[in-house]
């Protein structure tokens, strides 16, 4: 169980999880209070907002600085509650801390620099503030990983990490991959870290915004960070995926939040528990089915060596792999799993037997006289 820290004593929605929600960029003081106020009701447990936005091409909106950080301080005067801005630099976190606000956060930029990560942290040590880090933009869970790290030696003791997706150039449905697998890994190193999903900036579009939290919740994350804008129309930045605080309302009051766990003693742990042996024998034949196709391989491996064959054989793979896709499409089995685990097993396979020709190919050592 993950310990508890200030994110897990965050105010929850009524449906039980946690949200974090407030403008990309802080722009004017009416536009944060007006923002913050329609949030007030939706029991958002933290308002989030920019004052120092990284940009790709200079010119753009670069956010309205220190100046607006007091905007955030008399949004939470208001309503209460507690306010969250991006920090990339040791002045940045300087100015947050001398305006008192609560919580920070390490935007996706800004986690792929180790040099201003611990920057950031060098900023914060010996000072006792709630941080956020998120993920960082290409797909690297050590790089991430690494900033929490860092922060941790700094001696931060309140740190959540936020997956906001992956710049993948891809041609997907989403501005950024979510990849979910990379925060699940993440989970597994640092299982007191608790995790938020950031669904708008995956998405890219605010209709997108509420099946990516679902599919979150789905998957156990604590709590979500979503954009909220009075006007989105109107927004200096990230325009398209921002809902107005009754849109977002509106998501929330039909987000389902899942039970980590069934009754010990009820009907569905019982029957989860006699699904779960089957899953366990099951698993155990595929491993010993993996291990005896890699021995095969490697008697093939030996017989190619001898008899000076290539590793690669291009149309016994084409082979393999239309038998596996026909049968695949037999069973009612994805086509895509099947593809990938063969694709995986064959080159296994074939790094194998090119083992067995280097061992070959090596230079004899001298023979003995
Ligand atoms: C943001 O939260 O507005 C932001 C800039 O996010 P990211 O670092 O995920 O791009
Ligand atoms: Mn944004």
């Amino acid at each position: 169980m993950p310990t508890s820290n200030y994110f897990q004593r965050l105010k929850k929605i009524p449906a039980g999880t946690t949200v974090i929600a407030g403008p990309c960029s802080a722009e004017d003081q009416d536009q944060v209070l007006v923002t913050a106020h329609g949030l007030l009701r939706l029991d958002v447990g933290l308002f989030r907002a920019g004052v120092w936005k990284p940009r790709t091409r200079p010119g753009a909106f670069e956010g309205r600085g220190e100046l607006a950080l007091s905007w955030l301080v008399k949004a939470r005067q208001e309503t209460g509650i507690p306010v969250a801005v991006e920090v990339a630099n040791a002045k940045h976190v300087e100015a947050a801390l001398r305006a008192q606000i609560d919580v920070l956060w390490i935007g996706a930029r800004t986690t792929v620099n180790p040099f201003a990560v611990q920057e950031i942290a060098e900023a914060l040590r010996g000072v006792d503030i709630p941080i956020m880090v998120k993920n960082p933009v290409n797909p690297e869970l050590m790089l991430w990983l690494g900033a929490i790290e860092r922060l941790q030696e700094a001696g931060c003791q309140d740190i959540a990490a936020i997956l906001r997706g992956f710049s993948c150039l891809s041609t997907g449905r989403w501005r950024n991959e979510p990849l979910w697998q990379i925060a699940i890994d993440l989970r597994q190193h640092l299982p007191g870290i608790p995790l938020f999903c950031d669904p708008s900036h995956i998405a890219g579009r605010s209709d997108g915004v509420a099946e990516i939290a679902q599919e979150a919740l789905n998957l156990d994350f604590d709590g979500l960070m979503i954009e909220a804008h009075c006007c989105p129309e109107q927004a200096v930045s990230d325009a398209a995926q921002q809902l107005r605080p009754e849109e977002l309302g509106a998501i929330l009051a039909k987000l389902a939040v899942r039970q980590r766990t069934s009754d010990p003693g009820s009907a569905c742990q019982q029957r989860l528990l006699e699904l779960r042996t089957e899953i366990d024998s099951l698993d155990a034949a595929l491993v010993t089915t993996m291990a005896r196709r890699m021995a095969v391989s490697r008697a093939i491996g030996d017989l190619k060596r001898t008899n000076n064959l290539t590793v690669l054989q291009r149309s016994r793979w084409e082979q393999v792999l239309s038998r596996a896709r026909a049968e695949a499409e037999r069973l009612g089995l994805s086509v895509r799993l099947t593809e990938d685990v063969f694709k995986l097993l064959h080159q296994e396979s074939i790094e194998i037997q090119q083992q067995i020709l280097k061992n070959d190919d090596a230079p004899q050592s001298p023979q003995q006289p």
